[in-house]
Formats: structure tokens, C-alpha cells, sequence
């Protein structure tokens, strides 16, 4: 098995380096030394370039999904270690602070400082990250870690090339703009990219030259407080970046109704997502961008490439035990090839390996914890008993660990909750339909606008149902093709702004216009 991150070449020397790290992993002993030897050194909340304990002196348990058992204690930020992360990013931005003083340029200098030490620190963040949240290593070392990289480089690069414009007003005025920083910038994550997720929120907010307080989720905090240390290495400047892990309703609750907080950023349920929205307008009106969730169509014509098609399917639902904002968890077939996509479907579903997420060969790890295991599950029964037909899976796996059988629904309908709900989890509907139209109409009809995939070998077709779609991203013939460069985010409740690419640094600059009276003495 290879396995190819987006975007990266197919290159034979990467093949050795791919054969030499699962010789590595043969070895449990430097499994433990890799682990708790980082483990020492980045167990405190990260404020002001030292390491804090908590001001309640209470710590949050973490835990390895695959197993269940406990890898270690973190400290636990709540509303007053936030009020010290904030000051002092507030104490990092002011006006003659070593940060707002420095050349531009140095900014992106130091965003690429960062993404050689991850690069560096590769497999550890690696096996840290399928450690903690269950993802599977090679998934994590090629496809997370890479995005990781790149997108550290990629807004490294836009550091200094962020400006305004001068505006041609009557001729008595000069006018021009101005992109400045927002200011402090309040950074909230989830458990299901946890380092991709850290990089995507802070990268572009730095490379625009705000600072950041981020709470990672409480599930996931081992990659970020390694962040948190690599960026202290880099060389930015104490407050900068401030690292608090804590749990929603305390930490994540004080970073979104904080009177000194200028901006909030969100990634995670739709729900919390309205939570975040009321609390900037119950405080100081702070600016909002929001990534929630999606239940995304993915429409596959008679007339695609079958095999290749349901194997796209298989991988957009499927990828990271399928807990994904992305994932494609509609999957509309059109009549004629409809039994046969659900076969194949089937087959390729029956053929994952599930296991230790860091053994070779595996390729389903598990969820990653008890709540969403039984909210899973729970959607499951819900499907069976509303009529669906469960083609396999469908129960847990194994003896030890929160893992879930890959499960496959046929004769979905779109009443029913597997087709409405987000289920984030190893969990395929396969629908039927019979026109285009009847499809555009029944893939528009939620709430959800995330992301959506057309397979057909028509081109007007794509060209159709592409416009047609309400949804941020849309896929032809590939799906979860993403990068660095193009813009993130969803239409409808899927949420408000994009990450990524050029349009996200709109999220994080204010424009400031500026006149001035020229003078006509001389004249
Ligand atoms: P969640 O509650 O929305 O968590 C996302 C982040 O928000 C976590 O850091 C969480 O803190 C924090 N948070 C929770 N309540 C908050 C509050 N009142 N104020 C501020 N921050 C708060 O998501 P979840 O419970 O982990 O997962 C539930 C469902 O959300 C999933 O089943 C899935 O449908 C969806 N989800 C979507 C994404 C996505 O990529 N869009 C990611 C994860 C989950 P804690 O550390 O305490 O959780
Ligand atoms: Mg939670």
C-alpha cells in the first residue's frame, strides 16, 4: 500500500523513506521514548514564550482512542489563564512591540523557520497525532503533516506581499489604504485534524501580523502544545502565540465573549458555532468566521467512470473514520448504475483493515471517544429502524477501543435522519435518483452548503450541477482535493468566511482608509 498526500509527487525516494519509518515502527520501545519524552516537555498552557501551570492547578486527562487508556495530563485553562493569554498577546501587539515593528518580511521568514521544525519533527507530530486522536500514522505523517508544511510556506510567503492600494479621490486629497492587523485574535479547534487545524487558524492570522490565544480541543491538545514549543524555537517574539487548552464551556466560552479580543476564529459543530456567533454580539461585536459542518452530496452520473468513482466515494466518506466536515456523506447514484455502485461499494467497505492506527497496513483507526461512538451508533439504529438497508457493518469492532465497523446503507431516503444529520463517522447512504434536476434540487435541500463532488465524463453536466450546487467547494471527477492555495469554508450553516488561500487574509486585515488634505501653498 502507498499513500500519496495531496499534492505531493509520487516520488521514488519517498517510497524509501515510507519503508524506512515502518521499520521504525516495528519498534514499541522507541514508540514510548518518542512519546514521553515529548510528553515531558509540553504538558503546560503556553503563554508569553514560557510554560504556565494552570491558575486552578486542575489538569484534563488524555487519552489514546485505540486503546482507551490514559497517555497523559495537560494543564486546563479556564477564563483566568485566558485573561493572561490575552493580555499578553494583547502586551505582543501593541504599537513599537518588537512583533509590530518588524519587517514584514521577517514575518514570513519566521512562518518558514516554523515549517523546517515541523518538517524536522515530522514523524514525531506524526505519532503524536495518531496517537491521540486515532488517525491512522501514514495518513497523518502524509497527508496532515504535509498539508501542515505547505501551508505554513504558503502563507509564510504572502507575509509581505499584503497591501493596500491609493484610490483616486478629487485632486485636493491623496488617498489610500491600509490592510492592518485585526489585533488579538481568539482561536478555537477541533479533535479531528488537530495539527492542520492549529496551522490553518494561526498561520494566516500571523502571516497578516495579529496575535493569536488558541484552545485545541480537549480530546487533542498533544500537537499543539508541540506547536507551541517549535514556535518558541522559530524565534517569534513572547505573546505572539499563546497555546490554552481547556474545554469549551469554560476556556473556549471565555476566548469568545472576551471584551479584548478583536476576532474570533471557529472550527467544529454547528451548534457551538451559533454559541460563538452570540457571544461577539453579547460582548464587544468581535469579527467572526465559523467552519461547521456539512451533509455533502456527492452525485455520481451513469455515465463515469464506475470503478474510479466508487472508489472516490469511498475514500470522501471514509477518510479519517469518516470524521470529517467534508466527508461525503450523501451519495447520490443515478438509476442505471445504482445496484452495481452499491456492490462495489459494499466490497470495497468489507476490504478495510481496522487495527492500531500506527501498525502498517491498517487503515481504519477509531473514533475518538465515548460521545461520539454512541452518537455513531445511536444514527445507526436510527437508520435501520426508519427502513434503510444496511448493506455491512453496522456494529463495534474488536475487543478493546472505540472502533465501528465500516458501515454501508442502501435505499436511503432523504426523510430520514442518516440522510440529514451529520453522522462523522464510518457511515456511507447510498441514494437513487433519476435526473438531473431532480438531483440539483435534492442535494440543495439542507440546511448544510459545505462541499459537493460530480462524477460524469460530461461536460456539460459538471458544468450544471457545478453552478448549480450550493456549497463552497465542488469536486468533478475527484473529491477532498484541496490545498493550501484554495479557499475554504461553506455557503448556508456550514459557516461564514474561508480559510486558506488568498481569500482568508481578508479574514484577518482591517481596511483603513486614509486621506489627506494636500496642501496648496506652494502652488
Ligand atoms: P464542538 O463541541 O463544536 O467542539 C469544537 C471546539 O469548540 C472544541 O475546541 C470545543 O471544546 C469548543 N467548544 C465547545 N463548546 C464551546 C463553547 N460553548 N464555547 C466555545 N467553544 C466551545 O464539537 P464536538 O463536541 O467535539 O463534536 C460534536 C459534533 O461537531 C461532531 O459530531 C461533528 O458533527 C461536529 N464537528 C465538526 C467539525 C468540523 O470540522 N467542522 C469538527 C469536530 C466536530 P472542547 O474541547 O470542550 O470540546
Ligand atoms: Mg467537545
Amino acid at each position: 500500500m502507498r499513500i500519496v498526500g495531496v499534492g505531493e509527487e509520487d516520488t521514488e525516494d519517498r517510497e524509501e523513506i515510507y519503508v524506512g519509518e515502518l521499520s521504525l515502527f516495528q519498534s514499541d520501545l522507541f514508540l514510548c521514548v518518542l512519546f514521553f519524552s515529548n510528553c515531558l516537555l509540553v504538558s503546560q498552557l503556553f503563554i508569553n514564550n514560557e510554560w504556565h501551570e494552570s491558575c486552578s492547578g486542575r489538569k484534563i486527562p488524555v487519552y489514546n482512542p485505540a486503546t482507551e487508556e490514559m497517555l497523559c495530563e495537560v494543564e486546563e485553562a479556564d477564563a483566568e489563564d485566558v485573561d493572561k493569554a490575552v493580555r499578553s498577546a494583547r502586551a505582543a501587539f501593541q504599537m513599537g512591540s518588537p512583533w509590530r515593528s518588524m519587517d514584514a518580511s521577517d514575518r514570513g521568514h519566521l512562518l518558514n523557520r516554523l515549517a523546517e521544525l515541523v518538517e524536522r519533527d515530522r514523524l514525531l507530530l506524526a505519532t503524536l497525532e495518531a496517537m491521540n486522536s486515532g488517525k491512522v500514522f501514514l495518513m497523518a505523517y502524509f497527508v496532515d503533516l504535509m498539508a501542515t508544511i505547505k501551508t505554513l510556506r504558503y502563507y509564510g510567503g504572502w507575509a509581505d506581499k499584503i497591501h493596500g492600494k491609493t484610490i483616486p479621490v478629487d485632486g485636493e486629497y491623496f488617498t489610500y489604504t491600509r490592510h492592518e492587523p485585526i489585533g488579538v485574535c481568539g482561536q478555537i479547534i477541533p479533535w479531528n485534524f488537530p495539527i492542520m487545524m492549529f496551522v490553518w487558524k494561526i498561520a494566516p492570522a500571523l502571516c497578516c501580523g495579529n496575535t493569536v490565544v488558541i484552545k485545541p480541543a480537549e480530546q487533542t491538545p498533544l500537537s499543539a502544545l508541540h506547536m507551541a514549543a517549535l514556535i518558541k524555537e522559530a524565534g517569534f517574539p513572547p505573546g505572539v502565540v499563546n497555546v490554552v487548552p481547556g474545554y469549551g464551556q469554560t476556556a473556549g466560552s471565555a476566548i469568545s465573549h472576551h471584551m479584548d479580543i478583536d476576532k474570533v476564529a471557529f472550527t467544529g459543530s454547528t451548534a457551538v458555532g451559533k454559541l460563538i456567533q452570540k457571544a461577539a454580539g453579547d460582548s464587544n461585536l468581535k469579527r467572526v468566521t465559523l467552519e461547521l459542518g456539512g451533509k455533502n452530496p456527492n452525485i455520481v452520473f451513469a455515465d463515469c467512470d464506475l470503478e474510479y468513482a466508487v472508489e472516490q466515494a469511498h475514500s470522501g466518506l471514509f477518510f479519517n473514520q469518516g470524521q470529517c466536515c467534508l466527508a461525503g456523506s450523501r451519495v447520490f447514484v443515478e438509476r442505471p448504475i445504482y445496484e452495481e455502485f452499491v456492490i462495489r461499494s459494499v466490497e470495497r467497505a468489507r476490504s478495510k483493515v481496522l487495527g492500531n492506527p500506527l501498525l502498517p497496513g491498517v487503515d481504519q483507526g477509531p473514533q475518538i471517544d465515548q460521545k461520539q461512538f454512541d452518537k455513531i451508533m445511536e444514527l445507526i439504529e436510527s437508520g435501520k429502524r426508519e427502513g434503510a438497508t444496511l448493506e455491512c457493518g453496522g456494529s463495534a469492532w474488536g475487543q478493546q477501543g472505540l472502533f465501528i465497523q465500516p458501515t454501508v446503507f442502501s435505499n436511503v431516503t432523504d426523510d430520514m435522519r442518516i440522510a440529514k444529520e451529520e453522522i462523522f463517522g464510518p457511515v456511507q447512504q447510498i441514494m437513487c435518483f433519476r435526473s438531473i434536476h431532480e438531483v440539483i434540487q435534492r442535494a440543495n435541500s439542507t440546511h448544510y452548503g459545505l462541499a459537493a463532488g460530480v462524477f460524469t465524463n460530461n461536460i456539460d453536466k459538471a458544468l450544471t450541477v457545478s453552478s448549480a450546487l450550493q456549497a463552497g467547494m465542488v469536486w468533478v471527477n475527484c473529491y477532498n482535493a484541496m490545498s493550501a492555495q484554495c479557499p475554504f469554508g461553506g455557503f448556508k450553516m456550514s459557516g461564514n468566511g474561508r480559510e486558506l488561500g488568498e481569500y482568508a487574509l481578508r479574514e484577518y486585515t482591517e481596511v483603513k482608509a486614509v486621506t489627506i488634505k494636500i496642501s496648496q501653498k506652494n502652488s
